[in-house]
C-alpha cells in the first residue's frame, strides 16, 4: 500500500517509524511518503494561509499551494503505480463521516491513500469542488466530535488503524478477527498467569475458572456472552 501525506508538520508523522507500522514500512507493506504542503508555495515567505473571506477568526487555508501539491503526488504516485493508478484522497475532517473499524477495513484494500491535513479554521473550499471536477475520488473523515488542532494526530491514528489490517503487518491474523468493532462488538474480558493473583492490597483475585477448562467451545461461548454483557453496559448504541 503507498500512503503519501501532506502536512505543514512532517516531522507529527515520525512515530510512523516506529513499532509494527515502522516494521510495516521496512517489510515494504507500506510504502509511506511525507510532503510538505509549504514546498508547492512561491513566495519569500512560503505561505499556506490567509484571513476569511467575510471575517471571523482564525486563518484559511489558501487553495493555490492544495491543488499544485495534488497534481504533484498524483504525477509521483503514478510514476510508481502506473498511468490509471487513482489515489483515495482522505481529509482529516470533523465534519466529516465518522471513521469507524468498517472504515479501516476497506481502506485497508486500497493500493493508494494521499492524506491532506488541514491547519488553522480548514481549508478553502474550493479545493473540495477542484477535487471533484478533476475525477479525484475525496473523502472527508472525522476522529470524533471533538476539534484537533491539525489532521497531522488524525493520519496518525487512521494509518495505524488501516495498515494493521493489511495483510501480513500483524503476525498472527487471528488476532484482528475477535477484537473489539470487528464483529459489531466490544472484546470480552482478558487474563493471563497467575490465574490466581493477590493484588497489593492483600485481596486475591481468581480469572475464571472457565479459562482453565481447556473446553474450547464452552470458553468460546462464554467469551461470546461476555462480549454482549459487556457491550450492553458499556455501549448499548453498537447494538440498537
Ligand atoms: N474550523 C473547523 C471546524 O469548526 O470544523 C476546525 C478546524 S481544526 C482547528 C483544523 C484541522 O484539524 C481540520 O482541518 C482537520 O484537518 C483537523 N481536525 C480537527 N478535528 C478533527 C477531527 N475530529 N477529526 C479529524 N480531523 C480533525
Amino acid at each position: 500500500m503507498r500512503i503519501d501525506v501532506l502536512t505543514i508538520f512532517p516531522e507529527y508523522l515520525a512515530p510512523l517509524e516506529l513499532s509494527l507500522i515502522g516494521k510495516a514500512r521496512r517489510e515494504r507493506l507500506l510504502d509511506l511518503h511525507l510532503h510538505h504542503l509549504r514546498d508547492w508555495t512561491h513566495d519569500r515567505h512560503r505561505t499556506v494561509d490567509d484571513t476569511p473571506l467575510g471575517g471571523g477568526a482564525g486563518m484559511v487555508m489558501k487553495p493555490e499551494p492544495w491543488a499544485e501539491a495534488f497534481a504533484a503526488v498524483r504525477e509521483q504516485g503514478r510514476a510508481q503505480l502506473g498511468a490509471d493508478a487513482q489515489p483515495l484522497i482522505v481529509f482529516p475532517n470533523p465534519a466529516g463521516a465518522p471513521f469507524t473499524q468498517g472504515t479501516a477495513r476497506e481502506w485497508s484494500e486500497r493500493e493508494w491513500i494521499v492524506f491532506a491535513c488541514g491547519r488553522y479554521e480548514g481549508i478553502d473550499e474550493r479545493v473540495y469542488e477542484h477535487l471533484a471536477d478533476e475525477g479525484y475520488e475525496v473523502a472527508l473523515a472525522s476522529l470524533g466530535d471533538y476539534v484537533l488542532n491539525g489532521g497531522e494526530v488524525a493520519v496518525l491514528a487512521i494509518t495505524e488503524a488501516v495498515v494493521r489490517l493489511v495483510p501480513g503487518v500483524v503476525g498472527n491474523a487471528e488476532s484482528l478477527v475477535e477484537e473489539s468493532h470487528s464483529d459489531g462488538l466490544l472484546e470480552y474480558p482478558l487474563y493471563t498467569r497467575p490465574a490466581r493473583w493477590t493484588d497489593p492490597a492483600g485481596t486475591v483475585r481468581e480469572a475464571p475458572e472457565i479459562l482453565l477448562s481447556g473446553d474450547h467451545g464452552r470458553i468460546a461461548a462464554w467469551r461470546r456472552e461476555q462480549s454482549q454483557l459487556r457491550t450492553q453496559q458499556r455501549r448499548p448504541d453498537l447494538l440498537a
